[in-house]
């Protein structure tokens, strides 16, 4: 198993995001040029997909290291983007944009109409 000192986690952690950070702008950018030509009606060039970066041999292994209830570093290898695994990605944020808080608000405001209660009730026998 890769053992690692703080430094050094902290060091291939943050090589870890920026990997995936940099595969998800190519992802983005080429999500946006398929639509762009979807939009034009076949009238620019087909987008080529991009070409992604290789998977870093030294991430290759990586250990999530979070402290566990043990105190000792998980072991875990099964990261996630942030370069956690499962059980030390931390909480949820909610909703962070503008657009995003709105329609949480619109879901609630759904969630408890009184028209939706009224339909259950009806539907009893
Ligand atoms: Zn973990």
């Amino acid at each position: 198993m890769l053992t690692l000192d703080a430094p050094e986690g902290v060091r291939l952690r943050r090589f870890w995001r920026h990997h995936f950070e940099e595969c998800s702008r190519l992802s983005h950018a080429y999500e946006a040029a398929c639509n762009a030509f979807i939009e034009s009606g076949g009238a620019t060039r087909n987008p080529r997909p991009p070409a992604y970066p290789t998977f870093p041999n030294e991430l290759r292994g990586l250990p999530c290291g979070a402290r566990n209830r043990r105190g000792e570093p998980c072991k875990r290898t099964d990261l996630m983007l942030n370069g956690r695994c499962k059980f030390h990605g931390g909480m949820s944020t909610g909703p962070r944009s503008a657009a995003g808080q709105s329609r949480a608000v619109a879901n609630l405001a759904k969630r408890w109409a009184p028209d939706r209660h009224e339909a259950r009730d009806e539907r009893r026998p």
